[in-house]
């Protein structure tokens, strides 16, 4: 199937960065969020991304006027269900994402397919709120999505192969990298991120070693850009709490126990980079 036009449900980290990769490589994008402010401060950083693109010489600056005239602003779903895919990016919350499939459900074509960018919730209990399983698949890619390669494409128990081959192929059109998985907890990227961090937690907690030194071994020694607790500071220590729940409730085996420190720094709200604070702290 050929895709001309994206629709990218949520315009916040992930969708704004979605948005601008798509109308980096030649696709009409239609940006839905709930406020004009929220598109206005997305529309913002799309072109911060493209000029600080354009002085490194990855595009022409004369691209970017061309790039952002394919993107649409709109915040209503009756005018964005004129589209090949509709890619869900809005909170990791079960019932705002199905409520937001069940519109456009009623609003789209049978042949539409519907993406979500979770990172944790399933897709075959999301897809089974459609009409269209089998046009239902994960896309998740990594943030910041214009710079990682990565796009995780998560099948569900009924998403059809050829909705499977549109997508892969559609990555590939985006300059990304698809890896195929299959729809289990935590899908591949964060089955096995969560545990590390998890573990890193553990050697902290139990004085195993400072922090600087469990970041310094996996970085030094790993070769990893950067330390598992820098990283979960990064990522939100909420939001990680939360994947290694889903990963502990959807397998039921106790090696997902998150680590009581990990727990207790959510507890007191020092959820990381975006509190100023979590196992390092900011400015
Ligand atoms: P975010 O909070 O930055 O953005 C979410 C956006 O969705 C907000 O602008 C919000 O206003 C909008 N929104 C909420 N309900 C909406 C609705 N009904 N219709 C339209 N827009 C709506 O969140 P994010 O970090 O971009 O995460 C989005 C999704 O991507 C989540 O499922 C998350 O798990 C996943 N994800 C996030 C990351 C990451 O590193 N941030 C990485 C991979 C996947």
């Amino acid at each position: 199937m050929s895709i001309k036009k994206v629709t990218v449900a949520g315009a916040g980290t992930m969708g704004n960065g979605i948005a601008q990769v798509f109308a980096q490589n030649g696709f009409e994008v239609t940006m839905l969020d709930v406020k004009e402010d929220f598109l206005n401060r997305a529309v913002k950083t799309i072109t911060k991304n493209l000029g600080r693109m354009a002085k490194k010489g990855k595009i022409e600056e004369k691209e970017i006027d061309n790039i952002m005239s394919r993107i649409k602003t709109v915040t209503q779903a009756e005018d964005a269900s004129d589209c090949d895919i509709l890619v869900e990016a809005i909170f990791e919350d079960f019932n705002a994402k199905s409520e937001i499939f069940r519109k456009f459900d009623s609003l789209c074509g049978s042949d539409v397919i519907f993406a979500s960018n979770t990172s944790s919730i399933s897709i075959t209990s999301l897809a089974s709120e459609t009409s269209r399983p089998g046009k239902f698949i994960g896309m998740h890619f990594m943030n910041p999505v214009p710079v990682m390669k990565l796009v995780e494409v998560i099948r569900g128990l009924a998403t059809e192969d050829e909705t499977t081959d549109t997508v892969v192929s559609l990555s590939e059109k985006l300059q990304k990298v698809p890896l195929e998985a299959n729809d289990y907890p935590g899908f591949v990227a964060n089955r096995v991120l969560m545990p590390m961090i998890n573990e890193a937690c553990f050697c902290l907690m139990e004085g195993v070693a400072e922090k600087e030194a469990i970041d310094g071994v996996m970085k030094l020694g790993m070769a990893h850009p950067m330390g598992p607790l820098a990283l979960a500071d990064l990522i939100g220590l909420d939001i990680c709490l939360n994947i290694l729940r889903v990963l502990q409730n959807g397998f039921g085996d106790p090696k997902y126990r998150p680590c009581p420190l990990l727990v207790k720094k959510v507890e007191a709200g020092h959820l990381g980079r975006k509190t100023g604070r979590g196992f390092y702290e900011y400015d």
